[in-house]
């Protein structure tokens, strides 16, 4: 059965020092979200935002990597009886995973309420300060975390993560209608497609469609949305998300203006 979100029954937590949070989602695993969150993060960071970056992934947090903290445990102290969690500050953006607090092999327990009370202690406790933007990178799909996330936040609106080829998946357009369903009512701000060509290094100007051309586009179309960005697939991301150089993404200028594209897709809803 279909589980509905009860929007309005719920009074919401107000994170009165978070001007503006935005979800990333996306139909299936491994379409790159982590990686569209991330560089979104660190470009918003390059462009003088005040940005934080919670990992909500509970099957495959993989943020700790790419930003290559994954070693690195959250320093938890108390501040006027409350616990308060340190958020790892790195390329100008405050990380804070679910990743460092669960063990991969347990994450698929982690359902209905430990999830959910997982992720508010993540959003509540974490000690983010002042955040122009909290950028959120959610599971795959519409499950137990998007259910938490839509019903006790205000959240500002979601972007899609898809690659070319996904087009005929329904997961994607699952996700969609439930941020544009009329109980939840998120803005969805656009489509990413991500792996959009691959363009040698050697030849930057060839551009070949490794997973067919025009995916994006047409499902941003077919929900009448904007395609916000199309990020390539390169040699440097591999390379430097493996090693967790998030930073040398930008090295690409495709790569780079795909990132500004979004950023500026974004902001322009939002309140700065
Ligand atoms: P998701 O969060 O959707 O599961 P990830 O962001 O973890 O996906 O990416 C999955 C894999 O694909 C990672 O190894 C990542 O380095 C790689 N990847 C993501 N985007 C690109 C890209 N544009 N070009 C090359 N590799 C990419």
């Amino acid at each position: 059965m279909e589980k509905k979100i009860k929007r309005d029954v719920i009074e919401k937590t107000q994170l009165t020092n978070i001007k503006n949070i935005i979800i990333v989602a996306s139909g299936k695993g491994g379409v790159g979200k982590s990686t569209v969150a991330s560089g979104l993060a660190v470009n918003m960071a390059l462009e003088g935002y005040s940005v934080g970056l919670l990992d909500a992934d509970i099957y495959g947090p993989s943020i700790p990597t790419l930003f290559n903290i994954q070693d690195q445990h959250p320093v938890i102290h108390e501040d006027q009886g409350k616990n308060k969690i340190e958020p790892i500050f790195k390329y100008g953006v405050k990380v804070m995973s679910i990743g460092f607090f669960i063990d991969p092999k347990q994450a698929i327990l982690w359902r209905g309420p430990l999830a959910s009370n997982g992720l508010k202690q993540l959003m509540n406790d974490t000690n983010w300060g002042d955040l122009d933007y909290l950028i959120i990178d959610t599971p795959p799909g519409t499950g137990d975390i998007h259910i938490t996330l839509l019903q006790q936040y205000e959240i500002n609106g979601a972007i899609v993560v898809t690659t070319p080829q996904v087009l005929a998946m329904s997961d994607v357009k699952k996700a969609i209608d439930m941020y544009l369903d009329e109980h939840v009512g998120i803005p969805v701000y656009g489509v990413v497609e991500n792996m959009s060509w691959f363009s040698p290094s050697k030849h930057p100007d060839e551009q070949y469609y490794l997973f067919g051309k025009g995916g994006g586009k047409e499902l941003a179309k077919a929900f009448n949305l904007p395609l916000l960005a199309q990020i390539p697939i390169n040699e440097t991301i591999c390379q430097s998300c493996d090693e967790g150089k998030l930073g040398e993404l930008f090295n690409d200028t495709a790569t780079q203006k795909g990132f500004e594209n979004l950023t500026d897709g974004i902001i322009k809803h939002n309140k700065n």
